[in-house]
């Protein structure tokens, strides 16, 4: 059976019934995280549907189509904090863009030419995207944005505070 028959059957096993009735988020809270199939998002923060948006993209990075969907929940769907969900053993912080290009092209046979938003520095690349939302002038809510990573061998969530300007120095 193909994983999405799988998932399908899932659902109509499972969450018959459950759809929540309001479009805007009870929470008035987005989400950003990536999309490694280790992270249970509903389950690590105990939400609920109806409660919160969830974005999810490689590395749960800042991208301009993770701003343009914040913007949208913001603006149009009412939420006012944003949570920048990061992880220990990351994918996007284990290659350089350019070998993973070069391993999508040799899968495909085609020219990738997409920016890949890889990383060096796990706590580093949240401070980034965290920094980066809080420029956003197209975010009307900028005051509640804040970065987290999760250990995923501890199981645990510790938040990633911005670093102090002008020291340079890691935490
Ligand atoms: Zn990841």
């Amino acid at each position: 059976m193909d994983a999405i028959d799988q998932v399908l059957m899932n659902s109509r096993l499972h969450y018959l019934g459950m759809a929540a009735r309001t479009i805007q988020p009870v929470m008035r809270l987005a989400i950003l995280t990536c999309m490694d199939a280790r992270i249970d998002t509903a389950g690590l923060l105990g939400l609920r549907p109806g409660d919160a948006h969830v974005l999810r993209n490689a590395g749960g990075r800042a991208t301009d189509d993770a701003v343009a969907a914040l913007a949208i929940s913001q603006a149009v769907l009412g939420t006012r904090e944003v949570m920048v969900l990061h992880h220990t053993e990351c994918a996007m912080g284990r290659m350089k863009a350019t070998e993973m290009a070069a391993r999508i092209e040799a899968a495909t046979g085609h020219a990738f030419h997409e920016k890949l938003e890889t990383f060096a520095d796990p706590i580093e690349a949240v401070v980034e995207d965290v920094e980066r939302l809080k420029r956003s002038p197209h975010l009307a809510h900028r005051e509640k944005i804040r970065g987290f990573m999760y250990d995923l061998e501890k199981n645990a969530i510790n938040e990633v505070l911005a670093r102090a300007t002008g020291s340079g120095g890691g935490p």
